[in-house]
Order: C-alpha cells, then sequence, then structure tokens
C-alpha cells in the first residue's frame, strides 16, 4: 500500500513521519503521475486558500477530484476544507468530496490554538478518547446522511467519514497517538 500527501502546501512533512512510524510506504503528490501511483491521498493542513490555487496551477484539481472516486481521502484542517461541498469562501474552489459545510478559522485564531480531548464515537482501537490539537480549524456542519460522525468535540463534529473519505478539523500529525492514521488505514483496506 503506498499513501500520498499532497505535498505542495502545508504541513505535509509531519504526516510521513507519522506515516512512516506506522510502516506505511508513503509518497509526496505534486502532479498527477505520482497521484496515479497512489492507493490513497493525504490531504494536509495549511492554507486553504493557497493550496486552491495551487491544485489548479499544478492541474490537479480535476485530477483529486476523479482519484477519489475510487480511492480514500483524508483532509486534515486545510484538507478538510478543500475536500468540502461548501465553505462560503469565494477564495476556496471545494472539491465536494465529504457532504459536510465548512467554516474556516471558527475555533479561532491562531493564538487561540488549543489541544484537547475529542470525543470518539467509534472504538477507534481500544481508545474513545484523543488528545486533538486545533489550529486555525474548521467547524463542520449540515453533516449529510451519507456521512458519520466519528468524533466530536463539545457536541461539535470534528472527525468526520463518508464511504471512502475522511476529514477532521484537527491536526492528527501533531502528537503521539497515531490512532486516526490508523483507522484511515483500516477505511483503506476495507
Ligand atoms: N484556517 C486555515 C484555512 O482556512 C486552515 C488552518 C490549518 O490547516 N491549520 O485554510
Amino acid at each position: 500500500m503506498k499513501v500520498g500527501i499532497l505535498a505542495i502546501q502545508g504541513d505535509f512533512e509531519l504526516h510521513k513521519i507519522a506515516l512512516d512510524k506506522l510502516s506505511v510506504d508513503s509518497l509526496y503528490v505534486r502532479n498527477e503521475k505520482e497521484l496515479n501511483n497512489c492507493d490513497a491521498l493525504i490531504l494536509p493542513g495549511g492554507e486553504s486558500t493557497a493550496m486552491s490555487l495551487l491544485l489548479n496551477k499544478y492541474n490537479l484539481f480535476n485530477s483529486v477530484k476523479k482519484f477519489a472516486q475510487k480511492k480514500n481521502l483524508f483532509g486534515t484542517c486545510a484538507g478538510a476544507i478543500l475536500m468540502s461541498s461548501n465553505s462560503r469562501d469565494s477564495r476556496v474552489k471545494n472539491l465536494k468530496i465529504i457532504d459536510i459545510q465548512t467554516c474556516r478559522n471558527a475555533w479561532g485564531a491562531q493564538i487561540d490554538s488549543f489541544s484537547d480531548n475529542i470525543e470518539l464515537n467509534e472504538n477507534l482501537f481500544f481508545t474513545k478518547k484523543y488528545y486533538a490539537t486545533f489550529i486555525r480549524g474548521p467547524k463542520f456542519s449540515n453533516v449529510k446522511k451519507t456521512c458519520n460522525i466519528i468524533g466530536s468535540y463539545h457536541g461539535n463534529p470534528v472527525l468526520v467519514r463518508n464511504e471512502k473519505h475522511l476529514a477532521s478539523s484537527f491536526h492528527p500529525e501533531i502528537g503521539e497517538d497515531l490512532c486516526i492514521y490508523k483507522y484511515f488505514i483500516k477505511m483503506i483496506n476495507e
């Protein structure tokens, strides 16, 4: 199995380090050829407006959309914003891969970044709690029936999946607990 990490902007390197720890083969993706060498793709956190521009510049927008029809995607923070159906911001071109709405920066500005336990609704590898880090993360709303809420924080959905795709408003690449990655790997193997 080879997991691609979109590496055009944002904190893609930490995702590679996390996958290395799990001995999962990974590949930085910057063009369609690299994308098509992968079995799944992670869209990292960063800046969704900049990533939108760069997805166009590198001709990756349609390729990622097509890839997502058959393969698994995991969007974290800015990556989740891109994957969502709408983020009510004309600077973001949504991929519309997961049927949720996202509201950018709704957990606060950079200075309001925080870490706290979130509740997991599914038993993810023996734990019902996960210590999550939020950095200018989006809030998720209008979670449609095609999606399951896997994790929430004070009643707000923060980890959502549909059949093939996973979106988190927090940063799983920060911290020691790899259970969210293990869950994504399990999704790829389903
Ligand atoms: N606020 C950023 C955006 O809207 C996302 C922040 C992040 O990925 N940590 O793109």
